[in-house]
C-alpha cells in the first residue's frame, strides 16, 4: 500500500482539498487509505489501478508481478494459482490485470531500420485448411526496430490497408522498412518510408543490410513461449499476451519490475 501511495502521490505539491503545500498524509490502516494531516482529506491509493477492489493481499499482487517480470515464457494461470495459493479464477483475473499493466503507455515510434512481417498464430482445426486460409487463426502484425523496441498487434485481415495503418501509427516517417516480398509492401514508399524487401520465395534471405531475421526470431520465440506456457489463447485476449511479451522485450535493458511499478497509475 505504501509503495503504491508513493508511486502515485509522492510528487503531490499540495493537498487537493485544503491546498496546504507539501502535505503530510498519514496511513489509515483500517480503511486502506491515507489522510491529510491538515484537513483529513482521504486518498485511496488503489482506486483506478489494476488492484482496485481486490480481496487478494497486495503482497500477492507484487509477487505475481515479479513472476511476470522475470519470466522468459510468460506465466500461466495454473502457475499463478500454485504460487499464490488462490483459486484458478482469481489467478486468471490477476494474470490478465498484470498483462494490461504491461501495456506500455509511453508509445514511442520505431525508427531507423525497422523489420515488419505478418504471422498467423493458434487455432489449428483438424482437417481444416492450413496457412493463410485456415480458420480460427489469429493474424498478427509485427514491427521491430533493429536493436530497439517491438510492436505487435492483431490485425483482422492481411490487407494493405491494415498493414499500412499499423506502420503509419508505429514507425517514424523516413525510416527504412524491410519486409518479405508480400505485395502490400511494394508501394510503401508512397507512405513516406524507404522500402526494401527480400524475396523468400526465391530463397533470398539477405540482401546486404536488408533482411527480416529480427522479426522472424521474435515470432519464433513468441510462439514457442506462448504455445509452451498456455494451452489456449483466444483471439479476444491475444493482444494482452502480445503486450506482455513486447513489454519484456522493450524493457530488457532496464529493470522490468520497476518499469511495471511505474505503470501503476
Ligand atoms: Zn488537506
Amino acid at each position: 500500500m505504501e509503495t503504491i501511495f508513493k508511486i502515485r502521490y509522492s510528487n503531490m505539491e499540495a493537498c487537493p482539498k485544503c491546498g496546504v503545500v507539501h502535505p503530510k498524509y498519514y496511513r489509515v490502516k483500517a480503511r486502506n487509505c491515507y489522510e491529510c494531516g491538515d484537513c483529513g482529506h482521504q486518498i485511496y491509493p488503489l482506486v483506478g489501478t489494476i488492484m482496485e477492489g481486490t480481496t487478494t493481499p497486495l503482497t500477492d499482487w507484487f509477487f505475481a508481478m515479479y513472476l511476470f517480470s522475470v519470466s522468459k515464457n510468460g506465466v500461466s494461470a495454473k502457475e499463478l494459482q500454485r504460487s499464490l495459493g488462490v483459486t484458478y479464477k482469481t489467478a486468471w483475473r490477476i494474470g490478465h490485470k498484470i498483462r494490461d499493466l504491461m501495456n506500455d503507455k509511453q508509445d514511442k515510434l520505431l525508427k531507423g531500420i525497422v523489420e515488419v512481417d505478418e504471422s498467423l498464430i493458434g487455432g489449428k482445426v483438424k482437417g481444416g485448411k492450413r496457412g493463410w486460409g485456415a480458420e480460427n487463426k489469429t493474424c498478427l502484425f509485427g514491427m521491430i526496430e533493429r536493436d530497439g523496441g517491438v510492436k505487435v498487434s492483431v490485425i483482422e485481415e492481411r490487407t494493405r490497408e491494415a498493414i499500412y495503418n499499423e506502420i503509419n501509427s508505429g514507425v517514424a516517417k523516413g525510416s527504412t522498412v524491410y519486409s518479405d516480398e508480400f505485395k502490400a509492401y511494394k508501394t510503401l514508399s508512397t507512405q513516406g518510408y524507404i522500402q526494401g524487401s527480400v524475396v523468400h520465395s526465391k530463397n533470398q534471405w539477405k540482401d546486404g543490410d536488408c533482411h527480416t531475421n529480427s522479426i522472424e526470431g521474435y515470432w519464433s520465440n513468441l510462439k514457442k513461449s506462448i504455445l509452451g506456457t498456455h494451452t489456449h489463447i483466444s483471439k479476444k485476449h491475444m493482444h494482452r499476451y502480445l503486450n506482455e511479451f513486447a513489454f519484456r522485450h522493450n524493457n530488457r535493458k532496464g529493470n522490468i519490475f520497476e518499469e511495471m511499478l511505474k505503470q501503476i497509475n
